[in-house]
């Protein structure tokens, strides 16, 4: 049985050594190294290819692995597919899925808070990217009691316990023996190997320090998440990290469809080929009721900081009026999932089939009326700016 006690926590601020060196160590070579050899020798096709599969090999074994499976569980998962993003996460070189997960959960739930959360953006920039790992700091310790679920996990437990061997063959085994077989031995250890691990290395610290700075926050402004396209692409959809703060048991983070989350489209294959189910969305209403909620909060901002405005009055009276709607078909909703819950526990199945399809169609009333309220405070709010 691996030994689940953390390491007994000496002083707040002590530096960490192995991780300060294999960080500080593998990047220092991959900047020198890899351009050095790249520039000298030349990179072969192989070496490219392969440094292409395994970033996003280890993009995907952290994102709908570590991420989306285990921290959040907002998919089920058939054992092969656990197995092989427990391969493809270890090799990412971000500690086990266990250690990974449990202060992931600490994240969400106390986000922001400098004492709590284990990286927090409160501790700026440097520390939430990559100074939190480096120091061992009372708000890193790993709680084990957050993740039951996990321990109970044999795949999860295993790797946690051959965690060290994992890292080892994927990341020095594996790039040398495909080296070999293809006859670029140091250029695909160099590029698919270590240049590979520390790229990925930086793309995920973004997501605690990027997008948590930068970018819109359209569905909460409680916390420091951001949504951001851009870093979407390079961290495989984890850039929509608004919306994920808020709704963190839907297993996509962009939720729209041409939104890149290349995440959410390996779980859909995931599930096409019978490999994970389950697959837990944000019910399209609540998702409208959170981007009008900011909606207003916003326009009635607006308005408030420009009470020279001639039509101010007019303006804040429609708001207002508004709103009360906004409030009214959210108590109707929730009506609605009431009845919901009684009519699945209707005897009859035909009665049961009817009422739901009746049900089905009012729900989809409301979000309708949700959408033409969002035109609606939009147009308000273009209308406060004078
Ligand atoms: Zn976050
Ligand atoms: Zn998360």
């Amino acid at each position: 049985m691996t030994n689940l006690e953390p390491k007994a926590f000496s002083k707040e601020g002590v530096r960490n050594w192995p991780v300060t060196l294999t960080l500080g160590l593998t990047f220092l070579a991959a900047i020198i190294l890899v351009p050095w050899y790249g520039i000298t020798q030349g990179f072969s096709a192989w070496a490219w290819g392969f440094f292409v599969f395994f970033m996003l090999f280890t993009g995907v074994g952290i994102g709908s692995g570590y991420h989306r499976l285990w921290s959040h569980r907002t998919y089920k998962a058939h054992p092969a597919w656990e197995w092989l993003m427990a391969v493809a996460g270890g090799m990412a070189v971000q500690n086990s899925i266990l250690i990974w997960a449990a202060r992931h959960r600490v994240h969400h739930r106390s986000v922001d808070d400098d004492d709590k959360d284990p990286y927090s953006i409160g501790r700026g920039f440097w520390y939430a990217h990559v100074g939190w790992m480096l120091r061992d700091y009372r708000s890193g310790q790993v709680d084990y009691k957050i993740v039951p679920d996990l321990k109970k996990n044999k795949i999860v437990m295993w790797q946690h316990k051959h965690y060290l061997e994992l890292v080892l063959l994927t990341n020095v085994g594996l790039p040398m023996l495909l080296g070999w077989m293809v006859g670029d031995f140091w250029g695909v250890f160099l590029l698919a190997g270590l240049g590979r691990l520390v790229l990925n290395h930086h793309f995920t610290f973004f997501i605690n320090s990027l997008a948590h700075m930068w970018g819109k926050q359209p569905f909460t402004d409680e916390n420091s998440a951001r949504d951001n396209w851009f870093i979407a692409i390079f961290t495989y959809g984890e850039g929509y990290h608004n919306y994920h703060h808020l709704f963190q048991n839907d297993y996509r983070n962009g939720i729209r469809w041409f939104n890149i989350d290349l995440n959410k489209w390996v779980i859909a294959c995931a599930s096409f080929l019978g490999l994970a189910s389950d697959l837990r969305r944000t019910p399209q209403f609540k998702i409208l009721r959170a981007r009008l909620h900011m909606d207003f909060k916003r326009a009635r901002q607006r308005l408030e900081a420009d009470p020279a405005n001639p039509r101010w009055k007019e303006l804040l009276d429609t708001l207002e009026g508004e709103y009360a709607e906004y409030l009214g078909t959210i108590k109707e909703w929730q009506n609605l999932q009431m009845e919901k819950v009684q009519a699945s526990k209707e005897k009859l199945q035909a009665s049961k089939e009817k009422l739901q399809d009746t049900l089905d169609r009012s729900f989809r009333e409301l979000e309708k009326s949700l959408q033409m309220q969002r035109k609606r405070v939009a147009l308000l709010a273009a209308q406060a700016y004078g």
